[in-house]
């Protein structure tokens, strides 16, 4: 702007400049005219006055470097300086003359295109009527400039410098304070009265501005905090697979940090193959589905390409924890697996001794032994599938079940007296020892909880050895602690005895009747109660398994 400025006001200065000049040697031009008309007419009043007195002596001993003309009344010449009188033509027509004839005197002034010069002339009528005429010719203005063009130039140099020098001065004295204007304070603004619309339009514009900013930092702190909270990872991407925005969880999920470049690649976030291969699937229009294994945790790439006007313009990217889906799938996997082997040992063996006996090649004193071999494997499938049937119904909450008031002391002595013949068999002391203790919970499932846990004390015992059960209340809990002086459970095994199925010994666990998901049974029914299972085992010693209610 400040070059615009110097340009306009040094075009308008050097052009008042050269005006000036034209129109200084205009006037200058007409002064000249008027002094040189002024002297032609003094000297045709002093040569009429020679002629009166001597006649053309006069005029022949006169030595003047204008021209001098001598013109009888009729219009002929009698006397010329310059030319031959005789040779030249009445001048009774011309301008000056017929004045002179008129007035006495007598001017006039003559363009000469061949000479390009002007001629003046001034004339005297003489007593006896004839005329004196006086010329001289007079420069151009152009010859008069002309003569004078070297200081003209000089001081035309000058001037332009001075007007540049000035202009660029006036030009930034200008625009300094339009520049110095304080966009965010456009109203301290006063210098110039001119520009207080464009101020007040600045302040209008800083207004809607800072409104749309205020509109965009809250949308964006919206997205933010909707992104951040969500579990689920979050990545946008242009199509050239820049990162434009992601959230936390992405970070977690993928098991890195925050790239370091703005706008870096989307590979600084993960480089395998499920995951490169959905991103570009996205990119290229397409929605893609991938599983992806990061550190242990199973991850759902869900990738949707972002379409504008008809075309790709990037993708996003949903990365989804599908970890516990997928494990509880491999359990319910490994768990019907389990179920359908658990089913089919009993039920081959039932299968197998029902052909024996078909066969016919049975003898009568061996049908007791069979019999009781079908009864008991019948039991063991009978007792499996109950557990099954209860396991499913913690499994789905056991919504079903009503929940009531129970006393957990008159319940343990309950079981306790319903395993005492078992107890007894084994050779096993069984005690309960505390005192009333009221817990809010589904009773069947409280009694299953508990006959497993002091059957096993019993199971795995040893000959005149103890079941201890104690029922403790404090102001937060209730405590219910069974401990046997049994075989005790390896230390490796203490956590994994809780999964389905799963056995320490499995051959004695089938021996003794176990199906392998009592504690299973223990631990989900324990959830149901919000209540926590502790065990506590020694190989040799014995175990103590401690289940501690929250009073509600
Ligand atoms: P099971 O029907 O085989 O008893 P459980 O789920 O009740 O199945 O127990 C799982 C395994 O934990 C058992 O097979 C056994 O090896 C071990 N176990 C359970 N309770 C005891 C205990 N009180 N003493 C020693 N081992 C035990």
């Amino acid at each position: 702007m400040v070059g615009r400025l110097f340009r306009s006001s040094f075009a308008v200065a050097v052009g008042a400049i050269c005006l000036s000049i034209i129109l200084f040697f205009g006037v200058l031009y007409q002064y000249f005219g008027n002094e040189l008309m002024g002297a032609l007419t003094a000297e045709s009043h002093y040569l009429a006055q020679g002629v009166s007195a001597l006649g053309q002596d006069y005029l022949d001993d006169l030595n003047s470097d204008r021209r001098i003309t001598w013109i009888a009344s009729d219009g002929t010449v009698q006397y010329d300086n310059w030319n031959e009188a005789n040779m030249m033509e009445n001048h009774l027509a011309r301008e000056e003359i017929q004045e002179t004839l008129s007035n006495g005197n007598g001017f006039a002034q003559r363009w000469s295109s061949t000479l390009s010069q002007q001629t003046l002339y001034a004339a005297k009528m003489l007593d006896d009527g004839s005329i004196i005429r006086v010329s001289s010719t007079q420069d151009t203005v152009f010859q008069l400039l002309f003569s004078m063009i070297q200081p003209i130039l000089i001081i035309l140099l000058l001037a332009v410098l001075l007007s540049a020098f000035l202009a660029l001065r006036l030009s930034r004295s200008i625009i300094r304070p339009i520049l110095a204007i304080d966009l965010e304070h456009p109203d301290d603004f006063s210098e110039y009265d001119e520009l207080a619309p464009l101020v007040t339009r600045i302040r209008r514009q800083h207004a809607t501005i800072h409104k749309q900013m205020a509109q965009l930092r809250h949308r964006q702190e919206e997205f933010s905090a909707l992104t951040d909270n969500m579990s689920e990872g979050f990545l946008l991407l242009d199509l050239q697979g820049h990162i434009l925005s992601y959230n936390s969880a992405i970070l977690d999920l993928l098991h890195t940090t925050p790239p370091t470049q703005k706008n870096g690649f989307y590979l600084l976030l993960n480089r395998n193959e499920p995951f490169r291969h959905s991103v570009s699937e996205a990119l290229g229009g397409h929605k893609c589905q991938q599983m992806l294994e990061v550190n242990g945790r199973y991850l759902q790439i869900l990738a949707n390409p972002i379409v504008r006007d008809d075309a790709p313009a990037g993708a996003v990217v949903v990365v989804l924890d599908i970890t516990d889906r997928h494990r509880g799938e491999a359990l319910r996997r490994e768990f019907t697996a389990n179920v359908s082997h658990e089913l089919k040992t009993p039920l081959t063996s039932i299968s197998g001794i029902a052909e024996i006996m078909k066969s016919g090649f049975v003898r009568p004193e061996d049908f007791g032994g069979f019999s009781t071999d079908i009864y008991n494997e019948a039991q063991r499938l009978i007792a499996l599938v109950g557990d099954i049937i209860r396991l499913s119904q913690l499994d789905e909450g056991a919504s079903t079940l009503e929940r009531c008031e129970v006393n957990l002391h008159s319940l343990c002595s309950a079981v306790a007296a319903r395993l005492s013949p078992v107890a007894e068999k084994a050779e096993v002391t069984l005690s309960l020892e505390g005192d009333s203790a009221i817990i809010v919970g589904a009773l069947p499932v409280l009694d299953e909880m508990i006959t497993n846990l002091v059957d096993n004390a019993i199971k795995y015992n040893r000959p005149d050895g103890r079941v201890d059960l104690c029922v403790k209340q404090d102001d937060y809990c209730v405590l219910l602690t069974i401990s046997d002086t049994g075989v005790g459970i390896p230390a490796e095994d203490c956590q994994r005895v809780f999964e389905r199925f799963y056995r320490v010994d499995k051959s004695h666990s089938k021996s003794i009747g176990g199906t392998g998901l009592g504690l299973s049974i223990v631990k989900h029914g324990a959830a149901y109660h919000d209540a926590q299972v502790t065990l506590d085992s020694a190989v040799g010693v014995g175990t103590t398994i401690t289940l501690t209610f929250p009073i509600k």
